[in-house]
């Protein structure tokens, strides 16, 4: 037996984001056993660096009601999310926003005390009418309220915390259980096995694969990489969010709710362009929307500056007041990164890579879900996965902002509901086989390899000019073919290269390495599925298939591992209640 140091608990959570932490609380809450490993402390999680806010119809400020949330969602979507688990996060919101109020989360208020709500991208009205205010902040600070409160209530509940352990790999059976991970706490580079009951992958986004992005050096994928290397498919991972207002040049997010207080886009010629390309909802157009127009107009020779490569953000008009009151960290994020006051300037943007739509595939209870060949799919015994890393899928080709927030909380919670349940039929631990163990070691091992193979640094830097370069907003074959070759040529890069630093403490070369290892999987899960997919739906937009293809591409992508191979299943279109809302013409 290989001595390895081992504990175990009836689950073990994997990421201390919002979403692994709204699961945790209700399984400690349950009283079960539960350990979340993140690898770095809690509360530096990516969701604490969310802005705008929670989406939620409480009808606060306009009138609002869950269907209409149900209905801008699905068109949001593309028609790609499934209509059923897209009726039980809208239904569930408003409750769980207020129960966040009372965990202490301190939402911004309108003058009668209820919770404000703001503006935000793809919101209406009685399905498709004038624009609906449905998010709710907290200032421009939002995750960070919500990741605090939701790390002390964990407390509070007594939920184990392994903070700055790596996970390197799911444990699993012969029989398709699974069994926990292999950790490595990072401080002195030992390994330790955490074996659980279930396992629940809640390990964020990876939109880190780009050179320009919104997202923490954290987001790369690991969980998704780990359930790809257990022959589990990734779902709709062709799918990946561009924000249309990152800082030009350096990526940070500049949140959509600047455009909700009542911002506006220009173009070099001081024109208003969103009219153009969004007559009705202009500058709040959903995402891709947004981004697309940005890029085009850019393209045309009307970008901004010297080398006109952006646009620029007008927060001016709407007072020093309101900016600091409702925007405070925007405006400090501006004058930091490129001196540019919004109260007297405008900011210069350009979209940026933002958020992972695809991901591990699961049911509206976090269940893993994969394909079988004699029927419907089959869930993976013991592991669940929720947020950025799961696929359930409620963004489909194009998420709304302040709808994340959202996911993680409310398919937190359902994944921590269905883990008691199933702790209830599956008391004891199963037997851990050493060949799991062995191949999750073997990972770790590679890198104790010496000699003088190339640097992990500079194959990771043109991963993401890679992926920037062949799989951006705008997608064509010919380009996309090539940039499945160049990730491939890289991943072969990587299986030779060696780490100059083989020390045990605080080896962050080590982790970044491990990191890379992930990204590439990831990458390349991307661009495989973006090449085959040949319309345009969402985020992901081809120049080659410029219309979206219902009769051929209302389907989900599933892209595994072994042998690169793609296959495809049906969106569910039956909500649980209410009717289908049928794939129509998504205009703004
Ligand atoms: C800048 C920014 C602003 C945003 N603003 C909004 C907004 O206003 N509204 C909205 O709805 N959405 C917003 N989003 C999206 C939303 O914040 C995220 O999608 C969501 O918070 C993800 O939560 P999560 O729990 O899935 O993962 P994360 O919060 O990313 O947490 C992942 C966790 O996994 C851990 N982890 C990862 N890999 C490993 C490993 N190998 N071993 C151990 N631990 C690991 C990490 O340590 C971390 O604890 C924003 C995103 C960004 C980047």
């Amino acid at each position: 037996m290989i001595n390895i140091a081992r504990r175990r608990f009836d689950c073990l959570v994997i990421g201390a984001g919002g979403g692994g932490l709204r699961a945790a609380l209700q399984l400690a809450q349950g009283e079960a056993h539960v350990a979340v490993v993140s690898k770095v402390f809690p509360t530096r999680s990516h969701t604490v660096a969310a802005q705008g806010g929670i989406n939620a119809a409480l009808g606060n400020v306009t009138p609002d009601n869950w269907h209409w949330h149900m209905y801008d969602t699905v068109k949001g979507s593309d028609y790609l999310g499934d209509q059923d688990a897209i009726e039980y996060m809208c239904r569930a919101a408003a409750e769980l926003v207020i129960e966040l109020e009372h965990y202490g989360v301190p939402f911004s208020r309108l003058e009668n005390g209820r919770i404000y709500q703001r503006a935000f991208g793809g919101q209406s009205l009685n399905f498709g009418g004038e624009q609906a205010q449905r998010t709710c902040p907290a200032a421009d600070r939002t995750g960070h309220a919500m990741l605090h409160a939701l790390y002390q209530q964990n407390l509070k509940a007594r939920t184990h915390f392994f903070d700055e352990f790596f996970a390197v790999d799911l444990l699993m059976d012969p029989e398709g259980y699974a069994l926990g991970a292999l950790v490595i706490e990072i401080e002195t580079g030992e390994p330790l096995i955490i074996e659980a009951k279930t396992t629940l992958i809640a390990t964020g986004g990876a939109a880190r694969i780009y050179r320009t992005t919104t997202n923490a050096l954290i987001n790369t994928g690991d969980g998704m990489a780990m359930a790809l290397r257990a022959g589990i498919p990734l779902q709709d991972m062709e799918f990946v969010q561009f924000h249309p207002t990152g800082i030009a040049g350096v990526g940070i997010l500049i949140s959509e709710a600047t455009r909700g207080e009542g911002g506006y886009l220009i173009n070099s010629e001081g024109e208003r362009f969103m009219e153009r390309y969004a007559p009705k909802a202009k500058d709040l157009a959903s995402r891709d929307v947004v981004s697309r127009a940005i890029y085009e107009e850019v393209h045309a020779g009307r970008g901004c500056g010297p080398k006109k490569d952006y646009v620029e953000l007008k927060l001016l008009h709407l007072g020093e007041e309101v900016i600091s009151k409702r925007l405070p960290g925007i405006r400090e994020s501006a004058i930091r990164f490129v001196h540019a006051d919004p109260v007297v300037k405008p900011i210069p943007v350009y979209p940026t890579a933002h958020y992972t739509m695809g991901g591990i595939p699961t049911n509206r209870f976090g269940q893993v879900v994969v394909p079988v060949h004699t029927g419907p799919e089959e869930e993976v015994p013991g592991l669940y996965a929720v947020g950025e890393c799961a696929c359930v899928s409620v963004h489909g080709a194009n998420r709304l902002g302040g709808n994340s927030l959202l996911d993680i909380i409310v398919f937190g919670r359902a994944a921590g509901n269905h883990i008691l349940e199933y702790l209830k039929d599956h008391r004891g631990h199963r037997g851990l086989p050493e060949e799991a163990v062995e191949r999750a070691m073997a990972r770790l091992t590679r890198w104790d390899k010496q000699g003088k193979g190339e640097s992990v640094d500079q194959i990771g830097d043109e991963l993401r000019l890679t992926m920037e370069e062949h799989c951006g907003v705008f997608r064509e074959q010919k380009i996309l073919d090539a940039g499945i070759w160049k990730v491939s040529e890289l991943q072969q890069r990587l299986k030779r290269a060696t780490l100059r630093d083989h020390s045990k403490v605080f080896n962050t070369a080590r982790i970044e390495a491990l990191e890379l290892e992930n990204m590439m999987d990831i990458a390349l899960a991307t661009v495989h599925s973006a090449a085959a997919r040949h319309e345009s739906r969402g985020a992901h937009s081809r120049t080659d298939h410029p219309e979206r293809d219902d009769k051929n591409w209302l389907k989900h992508t599933l892209y595994s591992k072994e042998g690169n191979k793609l296959d495809y299943k049906p969106v569910r279109l039956k909500p649980l209640s209410v009717e289908t809302f049928p794939p129509k013409e998504r205009v703004y």
